[in-house]
């Protein structure tokens, strides 16, 4: 039996954890989490949890696939370590990057390892930049991204990333990052349809393009879906238009898949859903499900061949890109995704279900609005209902109802996460069978009426 409240003060004693207040770090208790099979997590307690946030957005294939836990275990004791440097490789390696490449939209043929999502995104700053001085263009540095996306936590990262929050910290965004409005309905939205606001959002793109010039910029960067965000579903004309404005500016796409890739929206890579043709895919989350930390960046034939024939070296690399342990592990988990059709159940079964039971959540009295793609979806908690989603009333700020409303959620037995705005989001492991989904639809309502009463007390 485990002394959870002795673990937990043993944690507060000595672990500073991502993302939190350090100034509550003497009064806080964490979740110690012990064990996971199939959707389901069990605290240091005994509480059984439906994750409904897949880890961080990652375990795709669900926890305790003990298939995955032996190709790791056969790679340790065959070689644990190998570097991927200069040009020595290691057979994981190779067979991961063609299966990558295999699964990938036709412009992909290479793969760039990294070992995060967040070092994936410092290798496209390089690579893109890199690009374009091989192209004789070396002013074009400038990368564009958007308030609100979430690309990570290093230096370039958090300076793709639009978080204020973030920016403040540490002097960023670094130089040539700069950030244009995010495709959100509900934010500038107001009195246009759907269709016409995802074209305006599209536009600020190719605002900024003009007030800066095409000729200084390098690369415009975009979640297919913002995640970490709040699940922000672009409107279906928004991709399009961004892809028609790159192309007439001959500037480079980057897709960032470190959520949106792996099945997530029901196709290996959500910028399949949406159509567009980027030139650059970062991954990571979902290519392992979690089990063993690695991430990436498909690199399109646009850039390969002009450094191929450009030749002189690219600069950069990790200790651990192509790590073997992390190439096994996300070899077995595409086995897995493909053998058990993952990726075609969510497309076409277990996707739809899950929208429209996720999206009629919005009869609760206390969702304003609700939306699913895929496996990801959001909604926001409101104090009143107003004729359109624009004309809700939201709670006063201070009240947190979102944190508050996710606590009663998981005491329901139930993982969500809180965002700013009183927004909950879920992004589950795509094995939900359709009574999981009924399950954990059903405890989210639980937590929303649990909520309701605190409210009126
Ligand atoms: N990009 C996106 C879209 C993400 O959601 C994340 C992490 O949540 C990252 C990049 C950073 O990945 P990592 O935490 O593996 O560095």
């Amino acid at each position: 039996k485990i002394d959870t409240q002795c673990m937990q003060e043993t944690d507060a004693a000595h672990h500073l954890h991502p993302f939190a207040d350090y100034r509550l770090k003497k009064e806080q208790t964490s979740r110690i989490m012990v064990r996971g099979e199939g959707a389901y997590l069990w605290d240091s307690e005994g509480n059984r949890l439906l994750d409904g946030m897949a880890g961080l957005w990652c375990t795709n294939v669900g926890y305790g696939r003990k298939s995955i836990a032996d190709a790791v275990h056969g790679q340790m004791v065959q070689l644990p370590f190998y570097n991927t440097f200069f040009h020595t490789t290691h057979i994981p390696a190779i067979e991961l990057a063609a299966k990558l490449v295999e699964i990938s939209p036709p412009q992909f043929n290479h793969v760039f390892f990294a070992g995060s999502g967040s070092e994936g995104n410092d290798t496209v700053v390089r690579l893109v930049r890199h690009y374009w001085s091989k192209k004789g263009n070396p002013e074009r540095q400038v990368i564009i991204s958007r308030n609100n996306a979430y690309h990570g936590s290093t230096m370039a990262g958090a300076s793709l990333g639009g978080w204020q929050s973030m920016h403040s910290q540490g002097g960023l965004p670094l130089p040539g990052i700069i950030h244009i409005g995010q495709p959100s309905y509900l934010e500038g939205g107001k009195g246009k349809t759907q269709e016409e606001f995802g074209l305006e959002a599209a536009s600020w793109l190719e605002q900024k393009i003009l007030d800066i010039g095409a000729e200084n910029v390098a690369a415009f960067i975009g979640e297919p879906v913002q995640g970490a965000g709040g699940v922000i579903v672009p409107p279906v004309t928004y991709w399009p238009e961004i892809q028609r404005i790159c192309d007439k500016y001959g500037i480079l796409l980057i897709a960032d898949e470190v959520i949106c890739g792996f099945g997530r929206l029901g196709y290996w890579f959500g910028s399949e859903y949406f159509g567009i043709r980027p030139d650059l895919i970062t991954f990571a989350k979902g290519v392992t499900s979690g089990y063993v930390p690695l991430g990436g960046v498909l690199v399109g034939d646009r850039i390969v061949s002009t450094l191929m024939e450009k030749g002189g070296e690219f600069n950069h690399g990790f200790t651990y890109s192509g790590h073997p342990i992390g190439c096994v592990a996300a070899l077995e988990n595409i086995r897995i995704l493909e053998d058990e059709k993952i990726v075609e159940r969510v497309h076409s079964d277990t996707g739809p279900y899950l929208q429209k039971k996720f999206e009629a959540l919005a009869a609760h009295p206390l969702v304003g609005n609700a939306e699913a793609i895929g496996f990801l979806g959001g909604m926001n908690l409101v104090r009143q209902k107003g004729a359109t989603i624009h004309d809700n009333v939201p709670f006063d700020a201070a009240l947190q109802i979102g944190p508050t409303c996710r606590a009663h959620m998981i005491d329901c037995g139930v993982i969500m996460r809180a965002v700013a705005g009183d927004r909950l989001v879920m992004s589950p492991p795509l094995t939900l069978t359709h009574a999981e989904i009924d399950e954990m639809i059903k405890l989210i309502i639980l937590g929303l009426d649990k909520t309701v009463e605190d409210l009126r007390q």
